[in-house]
């Protein structure tokens, strides 16, 4: 059992920032990465709107905005170990127990940023063609479909981020939107209207992926007229939100009915010593920014907390 003073739980810009503050408080923070250092802007193409990482010639991308991040941290002595959470007791605690698949650990004091992950269509065929064709990762994948036919689902900012993104290697990409107007902010439903290799089919669900080995094909209904069709492509690429990684947390942490942490307005959850910032508790802002300041607030209130309960 290895014992620790602070442990963050995920290192996208919540985790990464707690482990900033919480090091620079001399908490000697351990920073559990989880499968994806960095979280979601690991597979983010290009970070617009964050304040202070960009100029005229160059937008950062998310993985060189995670490594200024995560170099940052480091810098003040936070650790970062390249491993998952698989359990965890806070209900016992404190100390509060926090096991991977290799160790286990126990600490004074817990902040959780796990993130969120792609939600799925659940349609035939969307699973069988993961990897071969389907897709959740437009910067991760795009490559693959250099002058190919691409469908993204999905009518919200990443559907449109990642479908200009995808237009850098596919010769054709149809949005294929359940409604007839965007979600998206209007810069980007502007860039993406703009853009000719991008074409819009509304009203329109995905009921079936296809292939033969790859996706070849998909079946489409328009949810107005209740027509069927058949769209040629190679790829389907899925933007339909998010749920939150917290299926480890259950009977621990108290949380609303989509599994999203319940914390106050200063980051405490249930738990005293366990607190939780980022995308695993806020399923409204979703921003890099956004994500930041609460893992910031966290910090300080943990560091707070320990300095009470010393
Ligand atoms: P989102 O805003 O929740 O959009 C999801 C889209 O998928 C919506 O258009 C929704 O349709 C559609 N959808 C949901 N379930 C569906 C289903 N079962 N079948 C078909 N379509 C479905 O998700 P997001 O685009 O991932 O964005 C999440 C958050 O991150 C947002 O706050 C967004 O602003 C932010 N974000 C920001 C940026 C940026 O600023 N550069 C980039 C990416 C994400 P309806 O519209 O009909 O609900």
């Amino acid at each position: 059992m290895e014992r620790e003073r602070v442990i963050i739980i995920g290192s996208g810009p919540a985790g990464i920032t707690a482990a900033l503050y919480t090091a620079r408080a001399q908490l000697n923070p351990l920073v559990i990465s989880g499968m994806q250092l960095g979280g979601q802007i690991s597979i983010t193409h290009e970070v617009e709107n964050y304040p202070g990482f960009w100029s005229e010639e160059k937008t950062p991308t998310g993985p060189e905005l995670v490594e200024v991040m995560q170099k940052q941290a480091e810098s003040f002595g936070a650790r970062f170990e390249f491993d998952e959470v698989t359990e965890v007791d806070f209900t016992s605690g404190p100390p509060f127990t926090v096991k991977t698949h290799g160790k286990t650990y126990q600490a004074d004091g817990v902040i959780v940023t796990a993130g969120a992950s792609p939600r799925h269509l659940n349609v035939p065929g969307e699973e069988e063609y993961v990897g071969r064709g389907v897709s959740y990762c437009g910067t991760c994948d795009g490559f693959f479909f250099r002058g190919k036919d691409v469908v993204v689902v999905g009518g919200g900012d990443s559907a449109m981020e990642e479908g200009l993104f995808l237009t850098k290697f596919a010769n054709k990409v149809e949005v294929v939107h359940r409604r007839d107007s965007l979600r998206a902010s209007v810069n980007l439903q502007e860039r993406a209207k703009a853009n000719e290799k991008i074409s819009f089919v509304w009203d329109t669900v995905i009921e079936e992926i296809n292939g033969n080995g790859v996706v070849d094909h998909v079946k489409v209904k328009n949810v107005k007229t209740g027509e069927e069709t058949v769209r040629d492509t190679d790829g389907v690429f899925i933007f339909i939100g998010h749920y939150p990684n917290s299926q480890f947390l259950v009977n621990q942490l108290a949380m609303d009915e989509q599994g999203y942490v319940i914390t106050d307005e200063r980051y405490r959850t249930n738990i005293p010593g366990v607190y939780a910032a980022g995308e695993i508790q806020d399923n409204h802002f979703r921003q890099i920014a956004t994500s930041v300041g609460q893992g910031c607030g966290a910090a300080m209130e943990l560091e707070k907390w320990l300095a009470e309960h010393e």
